[in-house]
């Protein structure tokens, strides 16, 4: 069993209340070898929502409290408690499941692995949720 994102799997969870759903991710949900989760969902917040990007550093930086960092919505709210509690959420699924991988959408600022929004534009890093998932030995891989 595996975690993907929940808007990979057709689910309309994204802050625009779209998805980016992939066939292959759909069919896994289905045959039952992935569960389809939405940290941002599962940090309180609603859909739609403010699209929200990084200040001052990515995911990792935030889940290790670095001063100045912080994930803002382009309404100026700080919803960074909402990303930590949701990524939070996720690991204890991901544990009561034994998870070991997770397929996760780039780009996010909870579910991002390979870039992420800081300070306006797309650079090198990753979200909140994969940051506290590698840091608990799950692999993550990214699909956009
Ligand atoms: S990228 Fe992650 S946080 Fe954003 S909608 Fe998809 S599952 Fe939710």
């Amino acid at each position: 069993m595996i975690i993907v994102s929940a808007c990979l799997a057709g689910f309309n969870t994204r802050y625009d209340r779209t998805n980016c759903g992939h066939p292959e991710i759909m069919e896994m949900v289905v045959s039952g070898k992935a569960i389809p989760l939405c940290p941002e969902q599962l940090g309180g917040l609603p859909t739609p929502r403010p699209a929200i990007s990084f200040v001052n550093g990515d995911g990792n930086e935030l889940i290790k409290g670095a001063g100045g960092v912080s994930a803002v919505g382009v309404d100026g709210i700080d919803y960074s408690q909402n990303l930590l509690n949701g990524t939070n959420e996720v690991l204890r699924i991901a544990k009561m499941f034994n998870i070991k991988k997770a397929i996760l959408k780039d780009g996010s600022p909870s579910c991002g692995v390979f870039k992420v929004w800081v300070n306006g534009e797309k650079v090198e890093g990753c979200g909140v949720t994969t940051a506290l998932l590698k840091k608990n030995g799950i692999m993550i891989e990214a699909l956009e």
